[in-house]
């Protein structure tokens, strides 16, 4: 038997089961929160002006800092897996120079809360840390939520940056990152020229994508039920092309719905941002009697 490693021979239409965050993730994400804030009619706009500062900040920190990749996992995620609650060594820098950064960017009322947590210590801002990853938040935790979960994606965002596509195996189970275990936020249909076509599910805290085909239900795997409903013309008139991307695709056989957005319809659409935006979809879709699949990191939830 021949032990020496071959490298996998990658066929001329190879499809990457796994494609790295984008280079410029929170930049983008920064722009976009910036056009939905523009476009929106409504006091929604100011919450999305605020994202939009706080992506700018993830971009500026996210440069400012080294991450040393963590030994791989022999778990069921190849980075440390979220839920586990593990706070990253990095974070508490991370998070105090995301603090930092946004001030003057931001509203009287976020200032308050930056600079209360800006005044934590390291051992207070770890818990909190540890709680949001683990999901055992207290009702009092969750103004500052969206501030440890920004930190969050900057450390694991530039973690599964610095990972390869073979170190990334194809796994059966399609709704969690199979980088951290995160489950996906939404999914995108790709327009680059390999992937055309293609869907991709996306990952809120590393910003990985993982291929999922098109025909099947993410959640429960059925083929026999999906529905496509979006946000249209007819069922929002006026709204503007900046929205057009978002769909809600929802599955009778599990009666579960999951944002997805056609680069082809909208090809600024990013399904953290594009999400917040289209709420309204979410309403409709969940008063036709639909459970939604996939957190918002960005959406606060009710206690
Ligand atoms: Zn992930
Ligand atoms: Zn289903």
């Amino acid at each position: 038997m021949n032990t020496t490693a071959e490298p996998i021979k990658k066929g001329l239409f190879h499809t990457p089961f796994w494609l790295a965050p984008e280079k410029n993730t929170f930049e983008n994400r920064s722009v976009r929160f910036q056009e939905l804030a523009a476009a929106e009619p409504g006091e929604w706009r100011l919450y999305l002006e605020l994202l939009a500062a706080v992506c700018a900040a993830q971009h500026k920190v996210a440069l400012r800092h080294t991450f040393p990749l963590p030994e791989k996992h022999s778990g069921a995620t190849v980075l440390p897996e979220a839920a586990a609650g593990e706070v990253p060594a990095a974070f508490y820098e991370v998070f105090q120079d995301l603090l930092n950064e946004v001030r003057g960017n931001i509203t009287h009322t976020a200032a308050a809360e930056t600079q209360r947590l800006a005044a934590l210590g390291k051992p207070e801002a770890e818990a909190l840390a540890r709680r949001v990853l683990a999901q055992t938040g207290e009702e009092a935790d969750r103004p500052a939520e969206i501030w440890v979960q920004a930190a969050l994606q900057i450390v694991w965002t530039a973690w599964a940056a610095q990972l390869a596509e073979d170190d990334v195996p194809p796994v059966e189970e399609r709704v969690h990152c199979p980088c951290c275990g995160t489950e996906a936020v939404g999914s995108v249909v790709l327009i680059q020229s390999d992937l055309s076509g293609f869907r991709y599910m996306h990952c809120p805290l590393c910003n990985s994508r993982w291929n999922a085909l098109r025909a099947k239900c993410t959640t429960c795997g059925d083929s026999g039920g999906i529905r496509i409903q979006q946000v249209d013309g007819a069922s929002a008139p006026g709204l503007p092309p900046v929205f057009s991307g978002a769909h809600a695709e929802s599955c009778e056989a599990c009666r579960t719905y999951r944002k997805l957005y056609r680069h082809d319809k909208q090809q600024y659409a990013d399904p953290v941002a594009d999400d917040l935006a289209t709420l309204g979809l979410d309403i409709a879709v969940g008063e036709a009697g639909y459970e939604r699949g996939g957190a918002n990191p960005f959406l606060l939830h009710g206690g």
